[in-house]
């Protein structure tokens, strides 16, 4: 008289779970600390100044204008053909453009500079002899942040240069903070996920583990009611088991275990479908929607399967191999019926199939013939 399968998994030697990975989750936290310790936008940073003018009286008055100041560099470009390279090589924090410049119109240079990666939002000041609003007008609508007028007080010229390179540098610091933080979020949102995978799954098999089968088997027991549809749960257990630790160990244990886990899922085709481990040696297969000769046939493959793997296993007293027994049930719930109705039944069926010899399937006949 073998004694009844123990279903409570408390009662079953601690398993081998892998538990969440809690690294993984410290990694991606530890990005979100760096990108919000991100030093906030300074307002001392070091200010290029370039300036793009063909007349070399301009450019020495600016550069005179611009001598005190010893955190604004200062380049200069004579030639507008070579403009847009040099000041991708600059990276200026501020362009100075002159309007009119030999065989180029300074306003189409502000639109290559806005048409160049490099220097798309670089802020760029007009130089300009004329105080006319038209050509005001034209500047910024060609993609120009301000307009001054040549040779402009250097007091204001540096207030201007200042402005526009702290707000310049400004937007870059935020972008990359923005960055940074889009970043650690895209690794927390990775994080979460494989936490959510490994809270839900059984660190010895790759199963599911027995929280999800719960969560999972209420869920579509729930469901099932609402329709009014059937459900099936097969309860799988390997006989002789403990023998099989006792001759054989307890790694060859676990292996067979994962070989067992293995060959039993490869047998479940529908993704609605759930195998999970229940614990120690037991596992649970839950079928919505299936129909008890359905859940017959495919716990007949399994226990056929888990035979033909051959696993030597000379402590068993039902074969030279080893074996599963299965217990079948299928029910269709109804209301004020919990889904333990269906892990009990189940549970009663293996019970049988154990104590009818082992290696085979036993069906559920149903506490009130409801299946
Ligand atoms: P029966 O045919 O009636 O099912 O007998 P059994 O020996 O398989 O059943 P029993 O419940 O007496 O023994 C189950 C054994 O499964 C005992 C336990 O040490 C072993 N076991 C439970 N979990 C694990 C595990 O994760 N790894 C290994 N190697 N053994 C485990
Ligand atoms: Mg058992
Ligand atoms: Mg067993």
């Amino acid at each position: 008289m073998t004694e009844k399968p123990n279903l409570t998994p408390g009662a079953e030697p601690a398993l081998a779970d892998g538990g969440p990975d809690e690294a993984s989750l410290e990694r991606a936290l530890e990005a979100v600390r760096t990108a919000l310790e991100q030093p906030l936008p300074n307002a001392d940073v070091p200010m290029m100044v370039l300036l793009v003018d063909d007349q070399a009286i301009v450019a020495e008055a600016v550069r005179r204008a611009l001598s005190a100041e010893r955190e604004i560099d200062f380049h200069y470009c004579a030639h507008p053909e070579q403009a847009v390279r040099m000041a991708g090589e600059v990276r200026p924090t501020v362009i100075l453009q002159d309007l009119v410049m030999p065989g180029t119109d300074g306003l189409t240079l502000v639109r290559a500079y806005r048409a160049n990666d490099a220097t798309r939002d670089v802020p760029i000041i007009v130089l300009s002899t004329k105080e006319e609003p038209a050509i005001k007008s034209a500047a910024f609508a060609a993609g120009a942040n301000d307009y001054l007028v040549k040779l402009p007080d250097s007091i204001e010229l540096i207030a201007r240069i200042k402005y526009h390179s702290r707000s310049y540098v400004n937007m870059l610091q935020r972008d990359e903070a923005y960055r940074a933080l889009r970043r650690s979020q895209q690794e927390l949102l990775k994080a979460n996920l494989e936490l959510r995978r490994l809270t839900h799954s059984d660190g010895l098999t790759g199963l599911s583990n027995r929280r999800y089968l719960d969560e999972f088997l209420g869920a579509e027991w729930r469901r099932a009611q609402r329709e009014s549809t059937e459900m099936s749960l097969l309860m799988i257990d390997v006989d002789y088991f403990k023998p099989y630790n006792d001759t054989y160990g307890h790694v060859a244990g676990d292996n067979v275990l994962r070989s067992v886990a293995t060959t039993i899922r490869r047998e479940v085709k529908q993704p609605r479908d759930l195998v999970a481990r229940f614990g120690g040696e037991e596992f649970a297969v839950v079928l919505p929607g299936a129909g008890s000769v359905f859940a017959r046939m495919l716990a007949e493959k399994m226990r056929r399967d888990v035979a033909a793997l051959q696993l030597p296993h000379v402590g068993s007293k039902v074969s030279e191999h080893l074996t599963i027994s299965v217990g079948v049930a299928t029910l269709t719930p109804t209301v004020g019926i919990a889904e333990t109705a269906l892990i009990e039944e189940a549970d009663a069926a293996l019970y049988r199939a154990k104590r009818e010899g082992r290696n085979r399937v036993e069906f559920s006949t149903g506490v009130s013939g409801r299946n």
